[in-house]
């Protein structure tokens, strides 16, 4: 199984920057998730690794093998770099039945008869579309097109496979069933996923790891659950997550062993995990998660904005002063609006963020100053 590495990787479109030297080194097997806003690079990214664009500079590596680099002039075509692609728009060919559909590349590809008929067979158990073997894709729904898609994609063994977006035609439930189906299929296969979403579930759901790029510069590439626990700056904490991250904004007024923290409406004691360089007067950002937040008798009072209960848990809208706290608790009970609830913030993952660089630099505990 092929390991990608990406060194000093820079896409430019005129002057316009779609990649900003994007180091990357995706494992063997790995599930690896693009993830991103609008226009971020996720798209280039892949489209790079696929050679269906040619990077201004950098060099990309696959399997340990160079197959792109501006500086020696290496370009290694995309049908010689191993992939399988399933894309956006996995068009099947229209007039072919599914079984034609699978087995067609393989057919180009000289593959013996029998070697076809057992991996045709083992693609119809593996995606369950054995029964619709003889229909052409018109007779279909998406969700089972897109199965016969991915069957196609899988068909000559692509120890590489490169997916942009697969799910983004299906409709909600089907699009949860492929996921798992998807998850299933990597663990199954064990081949080296590179999958494209604009949607932080999807991507927290399924990957590895998350490569969370914004404005064509990664954030930062790591395991989903350390992307939300332990988010590298205030972009990668408030995309990922929802309902998002608590967001406000404090000043420094004490910087001993505890930093003393104050904004207009709490005034609040921070332990850190690590020593930091911190002054008073220093301008930070108190990032604390909505399920972090939970009522206990000893707590500070607030004012229930909303309430949403949804059966498994209820989301919370609470303010003090003019600042507002999201907040998630679990017994799925329902508060009326404007009623005061008395909240504790628990824990210590509690993240500490310098206002100007936007970056995390401690985490820890907090306690009220009354
Ligand atoms: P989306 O989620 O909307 O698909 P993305 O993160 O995949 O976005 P890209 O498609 O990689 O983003 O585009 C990155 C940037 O490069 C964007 O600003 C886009 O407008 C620009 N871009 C992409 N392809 C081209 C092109 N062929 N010519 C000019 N600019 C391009």
């Amino acid at each position: 199984m092929p390991e990608i590495k990406l060194v000093n990787v820079t896409k430019k479109f005129g002057s316009s920057v779609a990649v900003d030297k994007l180091n990357l080194t995706i494992n063997d097997g790995e599930f690896v998730t693009l993830l991103g806003p609008s226009g971020c690079g996720k798209t280039t990214t892949l489209r790079m690794i696929a050679g269906l664009e040619t990077p201004t500079e950098g060099e990309i590596y696959i399997g340990g093998k160079l197959v792109f680099s501006s500086i020696k002039g290496v370009d290694v075509s995309t049908d010689k770099r191993g992939i399988g692609f399933l894309f956006q728009n996995y068009a099947l060919w229209p007039h072919m039945t599914v079984r034609k559909n699978i087995i067609f590349g393989l057919e180009n590809l000289k593959w013996p008869r029998d070697k076809i008929n057992d991996r045709l067979e083992e693609l119809l158990q593996t995606m369950e579309i054995a029964e619709y073997v003889d229909r052409y894709p018109s007779e279909l729904s998406g969700g089972q097109q897109q199965r016969v898609a991915i069957a196609r994609t899988l068909a000559s063994k692509p120890s590489l496979l490169l997916m942009d977006e697969p799910l983004s035609n299906l409709d909600a439930k089907l699009r949860l069933d492929m996921r798992s189906e998807l998850k299933k299929l990597h663990q199954e296969t064990g081949s080296t996923f590179v999958y494209v979403t604009h949607d932080q579930q999807e991507a927290m759901s399924l990957s590895t790891k998350v490569c969370l790029m914004k404005r064509a510069i990664l954030q930062q590439f790591a395991p989903p659950l350390e992307l939300y626990k332990k988010p590298a700056n205030l972009f990668v904490a408030d995309f990922v997550g929802s309902p998002s991250i608590n967001l406000h904004d404090y000043k420094v007024v004490e910087a001993k062993e505890k930093i003393i923290l104050e904004s207009n409406n709490l005034k609040l004691s921070f332990t850190p995990d690590r020593v930091v360089g911190l002054n008073v007067g220093d301008e930070v950002v108190l990032g604390i998660r909505p399920e972090m937040i939970q009522p206990s008798e000893d707590g500070i009072e607030f004012r229930v904005i909303s309430s949403l209960p949804y059966g498994m848990e209820t989301v919370l809208t609470v303010n003090r002063g003019n600042t507002l706290f999201r907040v998630v608790l679990f017994e799925g009970e329902d508060y009326a609006t404007g009623s005061i609830i008395t909240l504790k913030i628990k824990g210590n993952g509690i993240c500490l963020f310098r206002k100007e660089s936007t970056n995390l630099i401690a985490q820890g505990s907090v306690e009220p100053i009354f």
